[in-house]
């Protein structure tokens, strides 16, 4: 989005592809607390709708359809739509990341029937009943202290006896009486018939299992890179991710990243907001050298 803002006020002819709403996972955010400029915190929801509105307000074209396939060199750009091909002298990757999935017995069957991604979207579902939750990241304990909304009960189990999540929500966790962390602990299968009824996990350090009665498993392990459609064409790390340099190039002239695709080491809004304005201004370094 702001790629698509820079572009559009700087007059260039530009198009924003997204195969569902704008915004990307910040959309499932409940509430943002450390976006410069909203010092009451902003719902995801209403921050990605200002940033669209704002660069529509500029001339920005959305279109909402999936690129079914990209041809990347440095003479063509091409992106394959079902409704069509565009050519395009530069092309901005910011296809961001997915969840990443435990890979466990019971997760596929159970998915959207007890197994939830998004404590945003399906928390209400669990009103007064215990779930639990897998990760130890911010963004496993900020959805667990979320989920304190509705829930009865939430384990927060963690494989280490550490959290990885900002200091500042390790301590909102700890003092919330609804939150029971698990520690050293990874989910081994997740049981149920027709919906989740219980989680058994391991103590990775006793080695003992115990079975937890849950009605529902939210998993935030972290996420995979959106690299589909480039796997092949422009250089990955060994996650996958996208490599740059500091100017958002990828291995492909012409071609940018930005945001959670990127190889690197900090995952935030301001840092994508940040590479999107970035890779904006190369792009149009690039279109320049054209000449
Ligand atoms: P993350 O930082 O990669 O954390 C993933 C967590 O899941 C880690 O605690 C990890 O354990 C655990 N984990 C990974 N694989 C696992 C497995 N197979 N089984 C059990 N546990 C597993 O991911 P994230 O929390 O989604 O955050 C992603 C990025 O977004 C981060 O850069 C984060 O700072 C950022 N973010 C920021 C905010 C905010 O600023 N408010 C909110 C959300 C996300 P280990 O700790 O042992 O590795």
């Amino acid at each position: 989005m702001t790629a698509g803002l820079y572009n559009a006020r700087a007059r260039l002819s530009v198009l924003l592809l997204e195969r569902l709403a704008p915004g990307g996972q910040v959309l499932t955010t409940d509430r943002v607390e450390n976006y410069p400029g909203f010092p009451d915190g902003v719902s995801g929801f209403e921050l990605m709708d200002r940033m669209k509105t704002q660069a529509e307000r500029f001339g920005l074209k959305i279109q909402n359809e999936e690129v079914i396939r990209l041809e990347l060199s440095e003479k063509r750009k091409a992106v394959f739509l079902n409704s069509g091909t565009l050519e395009s002298k530069t092309i901005i990757l910011a296809c961001g990341a997915t969840w990443k999935k435990l890979g466990i017995e019971g997760e596929d069957r159970l998915m959207g029937r007890g197994i939830s991604f998004c404590a945003t979207c399906d928390g209400p579902f669990y009103r007064d009943e215990e779930v639990a939750v897998i990760g130890g990241g911010d963004t496993a304990v900020e959805e667990a202290i979320f989920l304190t909304r509705f829930v009865k009960k939430i384990y927060l189990v963690h494989r280490r006896d550490k959290l990885r999540a900002t200091k500042l929500l390790q301590e909102r966790a700890m003092s919330e009486e609804k939150i029971t962390l698990v520690w050293d602990t990874i989910p081994l299968r997740i049981l149920g018939q027709n919906s989740v009824e219980a989680v058994e996990m391991r103590n990775v350090k006793t080695g003992d299992v115990q079975r937890k009665e849950v009605k529902g498993v939210f998993v935030f392990i972290g996420t995979i890179p959106n690299t589909d459609l480039v796997k092949g064409s422009v250089n990955l790390d060994e996650n996958g991710f996208v490599l740059t340099d500091d100017k958002m190039q990828t291995s492909i002239p012409g071609v940018f990243a930005a945001g959670d695709i990127r190889s690197k080491l900090f995952r935030q809004i301001s840092t994508a907001v940040g590479e999107g304005a970035a890779a904006s201004y190369s792009a149009e370094r690039y279109l320049e050298s054209l000449h």
